[in-house]
């Protein structure tokens, strides 16, 4: 619980200015989705306006990926920016709010925070959830797997395509692609 700050640190009149640190098992990703090999740093500040709290920020890791063509595993750094804004929970609730309490505020994220402590946790999660790309390259130009012998195309170059042996279905995927293109 490295991410939490609590209110009482925080003046009226001066942004509350921090560097955390916290380890990679605080955070429960989806191994599928990816593995972080880093402690995740939060820098950012905290401002206070009455009794709620602005946060502005960013996040920092690195994360393990799968690359989508090939399968193998791929280093992504992780940089995304942390924007919240924190009121009081009733009834002691932390957390996010329901959608519908949440129109009024514009685009940033509404989240509650209860016992005089703001808890980063989720908000930093979520940015790093939403940061990753949906198409993981473990390089730009990643020849992927021979659909023919299963080989990883980026390490041996097989031949299987320039015999021209493709599967007529893999040859319709192919054109459509191209148009797509
Ligand atoms: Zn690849
Ligand atoms: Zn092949």
């Amino acid at each position: 619980m490295n991410l939490v700050v609590k209110i009482e640190d925080i003046s009226d009149d001066e942004e509350f200015v921090f560097d955390l640190s916290e380890k990679p098992d605080c955070f429960d990703i989806d191994p599928e989705e990816g593995v972080l090999k880093q402690d995740v740093r939060v820098q950012g500040s905290l401002s206070k306006v009455g009794r709620e709290f602005f946060l502005k920020g960013s996040v920092s890791s690195e994360i393990e990926l799968t690359c989508s063509r090939c399968l193998e595993p791929l280093i992504y750094p992780i940089r995304a920016k942390l924007e919240s804004h924190y009121i009081p929970g009733p009834d002691g609730k932390a957390g996010e709010l329901d959608t519908d309490l949440e129109l009024h505020a514009s685009d940033i994220e509404v989240e509650y925070y209860t016992d005089d402590r703001i808890d980063l946790t989720q908000a930093v999660y979520d940015q790093m959830i939403l940061s990753l790309p949906l198409v993981r390259l473990c390089q730009e130009e990643c020849k992927g797997i021979c659909s023919h012998c299963g080989g990883n195309r980026n390490q041996k170059d097989c031949q299987c395509s320039e015999e021209g042996e493709i599967d007529p279905r893999m040859a319709v995927l192919r054109s459509l692609k191209d148009k797509l293109k």
